[in-house]
Order: C-alpha cells, then structure tokens, then sequence
C-alpha cells in the first residue's frame, strides 16, 4: 500500500529532511584524520535532540547509533566506532530524523585528505547518478525508469557495480514505506509515478564487484572484494511541476568547503552537462 502525501505533508517531510542535511552538514565540519564516527554520532545525536527532533535509525530494529557511518569498502549501515579516520579514507554517512510525525532522510560519501582519483571518481559518477535518477522522476514515467537511469549511468557507461541486495524507498509516516526503488531495473516497468509519492533515491554504487557481505555486528554491510564503495541519498517528492528535492545537500557541501580536511567531489551538473 503505497501512502501518497499532501502538501502540507510534504511541507513536513521537506522540514525533517532539512534537519538531516544540517546534520550532515555538522559531520562535514568534524571529519578529520583521528576523530572518531563515536564522537562524531554523540554530536549529531545532540544536535537533532536540541532541534526539537529525534534520530530516526537509533533503536529501528535495533540499531544502535544515530548515524550509519560506513567507511571505504562499507556500503551502508555501518555502526559508529571508536577506529579513528585516516588520511584516503571515503566515509558514507546516513541520516534520518522524525520531526513533527514525519521522517527524512538523506546520505552523503566524503573524501577525508588525499583520496585517490580513481575513488575520486566514483564519487562523482554515484553523485551524479542520483540526480540522472531523479530526472526521471516525473509525472507519467514509471519507477523502472529512476532504476533504469541509474543502472545505466553507473554500469553501463562507467562500468562501476550497482547493489542489489540494498533499495531505495517510500518515507514518511514511516522510515520505509513502499514502493522499494532499485538502483537497478528495465525502463517503463514499475508503478506509474503520480504527484504526492515521497520517496529515497539513494544509489549504492561500488568499484569493485556487485557482491556484498555482513559483518558479525549483524549492520554493516560491505562490498565482499573489500573494494571502495559510495553513497548517495535524497529524499524527493513527485510533484506536477517535476521532482522536488526535499533534502539539500548545499548545507553539507558548504562544510566540506570550509573544511580543509575533506576533498570536495565535482558537482553532478558539471559531469552530467
Ligand atoms: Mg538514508
Ligand atoms: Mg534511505
């Protein structure tokens, strides 16, 4: 059963979404070679405590952390740990926050010192493959068409893997509501995309091979070739006039600009055209 939202529902999820992005924005000011995903989960926690807001991943079927802080060959849902940052580490940071009934929910990979052009470069592409995604989220296509987009630009023309086993979805009252969305998919399948659906695109893209694994902790998942991998996430909203991006990334961006640091990954318009 697929929840399409109103506006002013919208309004709401667009409001907790901007709290996920400062959020984001405030890792983005403390990442740095020694410091720790601990330290920096007890800021975040905080943060959203003090905005009037709770964490929306700590106590989801159990998990423990505010934050999912996935490094290098982590692709998502890794637990915060006391394993300081290093100089060429990737770092994946998801976020979710409930905020007046409703969640948000966005992630961002970031590139602490002298990451290797080849990392570098799958930044960008898996960047860059979100907003390909969300071009496609209009009035009239269908989901396979947000899939299909990313697949492509990912796989086919830059020969990175796309992860199966881990899914993009439907928020709001709920973490994860349906329709899943796959970062993979055949174009024209799919529910046909109408105004009100709210949905997280958020590519997992790796350098290595498709395959993953879980770590004992029963969270993190990596790649199985202990290849680099990044992460992606906005929450979107399809609207009449096109897709409407709820989250903003132009916070955490800002931060990594600021911060000496981190590397800054080319802005998806730059790569797209
Ligand atoms: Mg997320
Ligand atoms: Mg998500």
């Amino acid at each position: 059963m697929i929840y399409y939202k109103t506006n002013e529902e919208i309004e709401k999820i667009r409001e907790s979404c901007l709290l996920v992005c400062k959020t984001l924005a405030l890792v983005g000011s403390m990442l740095k070679p020694g410091v720790t995903g601990e330290d920096i989960d007890k800021e975040a926690e905080a943060f959203i405590r003090d905005s009037g807001a709770v964490p929306g991943f700590k106590g989801y079927r159990g998990f423990p952390a505010t934050l999912c802080i996935s490094p290098n060959s982590c692709i998502v849902h890794g637990v915060p740990s006391k394993t300081p940052f290093k100089e060429g580490d990737i770092v994946s940071v998801d976020c979710g926050t409930y905020m007046n009934e409703f969640y948000g929910d966005a992630a961002y990979t970031f590139a602490i010192g002298d990451v290797s052009e080849e990392v570098m470069k799958l930044l960008n592409i898996t960047n860059a493959s979100l907003y390909r995604g969300i071009e496609n989220a209009r009035v009239g296509n269908r989901l396979g068409d947000i899939s299909f987009a990313i697949q492509d630009f990912t796989q086919r023309v830059h020969k990175y893997s796309v992860v199966r086993e881990l899914v993009g979805h439907g928020l709001g009252k709920n973490l994860h509501e349906e329709p899943e969305v796959p970062n993979f998919g055949k174009r024209g399948r799919g529910i046909k995309l109408s105004p009100g659906l709210v949905i997280a695109v958020e590519p997992m893209i790796n350098l290595g091979r498709k395959e993953v694994r879980t770590l004992d902790d029963g969270w993190s998942v990596l790649t199985r070739d202990n290849q680099m991998s990044a992460h992606y996430e906005h929450t979107i909203a399809i609207t009449e006039n096109g897709p409407d991006i709820l989250s903003n990334h132009s916070f955490v961006e800002e931060a990594i600009d600021k911060n000496p640091n981190l590397k800054s990954i080319e802005s998806a318009e730059a790569i797209l055209g």
